[in-house]
């Protein structure tokens, strides 16, 4: 099968499995235990903070461990709600672990930043909207799961400064596949492992000292998180995360690993466009990342989900979008916010690469497409 879903799920790297292998036989113990296994883990633990902090551009005891995106994105929504007043201004293409929270703990004070066709919240009318006052927070992704497009998150530092406003980035798609330098300064973050091939189960959030825990009842993390650290999956996550810094650059200057793979992906967009003229890529406009390619598929082929059998069947696996939404068949609520009918966005497939696909995997499922095209009828 040639992996195309990574937006869902990167696939355990090889350094990352040896990690995880390494470190459940390292450290056995849990900890917060009192004795030297248990200080020996926490000792391990704080290493990875440290390297964690340094590429982000923050202070170690500012980074916390999760079980992942979604309860981080959970608890930076409801420490907003206890830690601020005024208007929250949210981007509607907010991954629904930060929407929903934002609903449930936010709603009245919730102002939605509105979002052009291309996919991109506006950063103009954020930035005129914070002049206007009484803004307590904003809360902009990096990088949207469904279309790749890069949004104004990762600039919110540079305008919160003079408004006092809290600034939060939910950067999963972000971090691991784009440089990330000095990402985390003065802002609220989170990211997490499976993005970018560390394990499933486990994330982080760059928060202040003073955070407002989510989950309560034990000490660790400094009272900011309860519950017994992951340690063997952060660890691994780690070192899946060292190994991609090591080729990702500077965030002003794309490695060659990068631009070689943007122009891997645009090359799969070309040769799709001419061998299916009715196909509409999503934020093409906009700055994407390099892995992801949102389609609107050619409306003579029924329903998005036939797509994915048939690809399924030829041998590459694909998705049809957020993996919270896939399967459920619910209109997408990015596209939505885009401006997309939902016969529109029910016409939409999602290729997402990996850091070991190749230039071939793209020529082979762009091959698989032409055939999938004909089958069902959408040339
Ligand atoms: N935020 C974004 C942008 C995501 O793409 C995802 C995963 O799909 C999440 C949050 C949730 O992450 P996790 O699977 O670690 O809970």
């Amino acid at each position: 099968m040639r992996y195309f879903d990574h937006n869902a799920t990167h696939p355990l790297s090889a350094t990352a499995r040896a990690a995880w292998l390494d470190a459940v036989e390292r450290f056995p113990a849990n900890s917060s235990s009192p004795h030297r296994w248990g200080a020996r883990a926490a000792a391990a633990l704080d290493e990875a903070r440290e390297k964690v902090a340094g590429w982000l551009g923050c202070r170690p005891e500012d980074v916390v461990w999760t079980s992942g995106a979604t309860e981080a994105n959970n608890a930076v929504i409801q420490h907003l709600a206890a830690t601020t007043t005024g208007a929250v201004l949210i981007s509607p293409l907010e991954h629904p672990s930060a929407r929903v929270a934002a609903k449930r703990w936010l709603s009245r004070r919730l102002e939605e930043i509105p979002v052009s066709r291309g996919g991109l919240a506006d950063g103009t009318w954020v930035a005129e909207r914070l002049e206007r006052g009484d803004v307590g927070a904003v809360v902009i992704m990096a990088a949207n799961n469904e279309t790749g497009v890069i949004q104004p998150g990762i600039a919110l530092q540079g305008i919160l400064g003079p408004h006092r406003a809290l600034g939060f980035c939910d950067a999963a798609q972000w971090i691991g596949k784009m440089p990330c330098n000095d990402l985390a300064k003065d802002i609220l973050l989170t990211a997490c492992a499976h993005k970018f091939g560390g394990p499933q189960g486990v994330g982080f959030m760059v928060c202040p000292t003073s955070f407002q825990p989510l989950l309560v009842g034990g000490p660790q993390e400094d009272g900011r998180r309860a519950g017994t650290e992951n340690v063997a999956g952060i660890l691994a996550m780690v070192a899946a995360l060292e190994e991609r810094q090591a080729v990702l650059g500077d965030v002003n200057r794309p490695s060659p690993a990068l631009e070689t793979r943007l122009a891997w992906r645009d090359r799969f967009i070309a040769d799709l466009k001419d061998a299916l003229p009715g196909v509409e890529i999503i934020g093409e406009g906009a700055g994407r990342l390099w892995n992801t390619v949102a389609a609107l598929m050619p409306a003579a082929a029924d329903c998005r989900r036939r797509w994915v059998v048939k690809l399924d069947k030829l041998g590459f696996a694909v998705s049809t979008g957020s993996a919270c939404a896939s399967g459920k068949e619910q209109p997408s609520h990015v596209l939505a916010a885009m401006g997309y009918r939902t016969d529109e966005s029910d016409r939409m497939l999602r290729f997402s690469a990996g850091w070991d696909n190749r230039e071939e995997d793209w020529t082979a499922l762009l091959a698989a497409i032409r055939q999938a095209a004909a089958e069902l009828g959408a040339v």
